[in-house]
């Protein structure tokens, strides 16, 4: 028997076909009728299978315990939701709505997103959601609403086949995003005169294999942008008719671009100024330029100015809204963009609306019924709800209880000592999670089994705009259950059970898109039948609407922006004139190296799937640090020597790895290991800076000063 799904892994979303053997046994193969991936799988993707087959980690009851000196034990579905429930009352009732929070996930079905987003911000009267997607987009979300007015990918990956000029910034597809690389690869390998430029601290698999590698100091992207910028304006590379018809903001951007000459420019980002010249002229020169970034770009401390500096680059030249051309910021997870548009993070209303907006709220009000007024403020981010949860001074924020969904903070964010000990304040954690090897649930009073891949129904959205259904396989092990009917059962627990008494994911879906309807993310025309029926389609898609149109086969929109209106309140697109300093911590006698982390190609995130297949762990079974031959000759350091890399706030113990793939000064280290499980010595978020982006609030994951000495 055959299933058609959709990998769970990363944003790019590639169909996969599922078999199930007379025998019980698993198969999987890219699904050739997906458009997304076209029947091609990367390492990850095609040992999916065997996650699912290995239950050895699954958790398989509720479970429950009084203090935290005590076993977890054993309890029924009511029993922990009952006293959950009783516990959120009591804080509520004390504390206010903002005792509570959940902290949720860019894994997490569109139906699952939706309803705790429902939950918490209609019915409990707090905004205190945010998702593991702030640590990953969230800086992109911020650029894209103030340079077109709204949250919005423009392009399609079928924009990849009609640009020949690929301008790849902060990110490395090729182990990050494998199959929209191999896309790139082989339109390249059938035309020769298509331009790649890597712009990379470190020389990836990504630089090598473009034509054109600009190894920037860590920190100055946006120095380089706008060198570009002011090249593309002084060579007339620019689109004046569409700046004149469809920018604001021209005469500020040209005057700060302005400021800074190309040899300075150069100078300051570490590269020969006639690297940059030539990335003017191949973007100059272009008839489609495609740009693509993820969290080089996005996990900074002014991630939302290098966003703008990047899309800057497309409006002025107008390359955006025509086939090859657009900003393409490369979404992590394989739902965070569909949990965007529900509404899941702290400060935004399903279908991109605004918390701060009073008629958003209005209208989000009046569609749920809900019996409280949603909170006119943002509420508490992913790395505030942590410092919260540890800060009991009078007058901070009331945060008591923290509900963890799919994902595992305790691996993941920056500063991981003092998030340790954030969750060991907290009055009440709740974990709910696939896996025993989730960091958190040492930290847990009640610990929610969910059903996994394959074993619950639902949508996602993957990061070109495409809907896909993902059918219900397997039933899950012992009393798992699918995460959405977790949150209903909760939901009806705390007395909401009129507007939460669903019976399937169906019923939920139909209503969120019911509540983007009239809305730039409409998808009202989109049901469970119709994704069974088409496979996938690309929102926006109303009912009976243009989405619908003859372009794409009635399979959606393929691309935003085509008339050249963009969501601003006046039609049209913003340039902002970005300032190009960087305010990362900064480096000094005793931390005077660059510490940035990153994925490697065969592991995912926090290892709770990828770690348990012996496959991929092959590729490479510890964590290392990479660290240039100059700078470890200087502290005396061989290859393969167990090194400390001690920062302000931790330290960490691995091999060294000598290599010219990172620029003096700098060194790398995976993200992926943690503590419990898999190795306390290198966890890479012991030496990550709790600095965020002003706008975004995203992390400064790629810039933390440390030293590294032998050990
Ligand atoms: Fe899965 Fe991403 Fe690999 Fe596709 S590229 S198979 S979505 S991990």
């Amino acid at each position: 028997m055959t299933h058609q799904t959709t990998c769970c892994y990363c944003g790019v979303g590639c169909g996969i076909v599922v078999r199930q053997e007379p025998n019980g046994r698993l198969t999987v193969e890219g699904d050739k009728d997906h458009p997304s991936n076209q029947g091609m799988l990367c390492s990850k993707g095609m040992n999916l299978h065997y996650t699912v087959m290995d239950q050895s980690d699954r958790l398989l009851y509720p479970q429950m315990r009084l203090n935290r000196s005590m076993p977890l034990q054993r309890v029924s579905w009511d029993t922990a939701l009952e006293r959950t429930a009783a516990v959120f009352r009591t804080l509520i009732q004390k504390y206010g709505p903002d005792s509570v929070a959940f902290y949720v996930s860019g894994q997490c079905l569109t139906e699952e997103y939706y309803l705790v987003n429902k939950l918490i911000k209609g019915f409990i009267g707090s905004n205190n959601i945010d998702t593991n997607s702030r640590l990953c987009m969230s800086s992109a979300v911020v650029g894209y609403k103030l340079s077109l007015g709204e949250d919005s990918v423009p392009v399609c990956y079928d924009d990849i086949e009609e640009a020949d000029v690929f301008y790849v910034q902060g990110a490395n597809p090729a182990w990050c995003h494998p199959i929209i690389w191999r896309r790139i690869e082989a339109h390249k390998a059938a035309n020769p005169h298509v331009k790649i430029i890597c712009v990379d601290p470190r020389r990836t698999d990504t630089a090598r294999s473009s034509d054109l590698h600009l190894p920037i100091r860590p920190g100055t992207d946006i120095v380089l942008n706008n060198a570009i910028g002011r090249l593309l304006i002084e060579k007339g590379y620019i689109d004046d008719e569409f700046i004149v018809d469809h920018i604001d903001g021209f005469t500020a951007y040209r005057e700060q671009v302005m400021q800074r000459t190309i040899a300075e420019a150069a100078d300051l980002c570490g590269i020969d100024a006639d690297a940059i010249r030539t990335t003017a002229e191949w973007i100059g020169r272009s008839k489609g330029f495609l740009s693509l970034w993820t969290m080089g770009m996005n996990q900074s401390v002014v991630g939302v100015n290098k966003n703008l500096s990047l899309i800057n680059l497309h409006l002025i030249t107008g390359r955006i809204g025509k086939p090859g051309n657009g900003p393409f910021s490369l979404t992590g997870q394989p739902n965070a963009m569909g949990g965007r548009e529900v509404g899941g993070l702290a400060n935004v209303l399903p279908a991109h609306r605004d918390v701060t907006n009073p008629a958003h709220r209005a209208e989000v009000e009046t569609f749920w019924n809900s019996p409280v007024k949603i909170a006119d403020k943002p509420g508490l981010t992913a790395t505030e709800m942590f410092e919260a949860l540890a800060d009991d001074r009078p007058g901070a924020a009331p945060l008591k209880a923290i509900w963890i969904i799919n994902t595992n903070p305790l691996v993941s964010l920056p500063d991981l000592n003092a998030a340790e000990s954030a969750l060991k304040k907290a009055r009440y954690v709740v974990v709910q999670d696939v896996s025993n090897r989730a960091d958190t649930v040492a930290f847990a009073d009640v610990v929610l089994p969910a059903a996994a891949w394959l074993e619950k129904e639902g949508t996602m959205t993957n990061a070109e705009r495409r809907i896909t259904y993902l059918p219900k396989v397997l039933n899950a092990p012992g009393e798992a259950l699918p995460d959405v009917e977790i949150i209903w059962r909760f939901a009806q627990k705390m007395g909401f059970g009129d507007a939460f008494s669903y019976n399937t994911a169906a019923e939920v879906y139909h209503e969120y898109t019911q509540i983007t309807a009239g809305t730039n993310v409409d998808v009202t025309g989109v049901s469970y039948e119709l994704l069974k029926a088409k496979r996938s389609v690309q929102w926006p898609y109303p009912a009976g609407g243009w989405g619908q149109g003859a372009e794409s086969g009635g399979a959606g929109t393929k691309r935003l922006f085509t008339d050249h209106s963009f969501y601003t309140t006046n039609q049209r697109a913003q340039l902002h004139a970005v300032p190009d300093g960087n305010n990362s911590e900064p480096t000094d006698d005793d931390f005077p190296l660059v510490l940035t982390t990153g994925r490697i190609r065969d592991q995912w995130h926090t290892m709770t799937k990828t770690g348990r297949v012996s496959r991929l762990n092959q590729h490479a079974p510890q964590p290392f640090l990479q660290i240039h031959p100059k700078d470890a000759e200087e502290r005396g350091i061989q290859h393969g020597q167990l090194v400390e890399i001690k920062g302000r706030r931790g330290e960490v113990r691995v091999k060294a790895q000598l290599t010219e793939d990172v620029r003096p000064g700098l060194c790398f280290l995976p993200m992926h290991w943690g503590k419990f499980l898999n190795n306390t010595l290198g966890r890479a978020n012991n030496l990550t800076n709790p600095l965020i982006d002003p706008r975004s609030k995203e992390p400064d994951f790629k810039f933390s000063a440390v030293q590294v000495t032998p050990y």
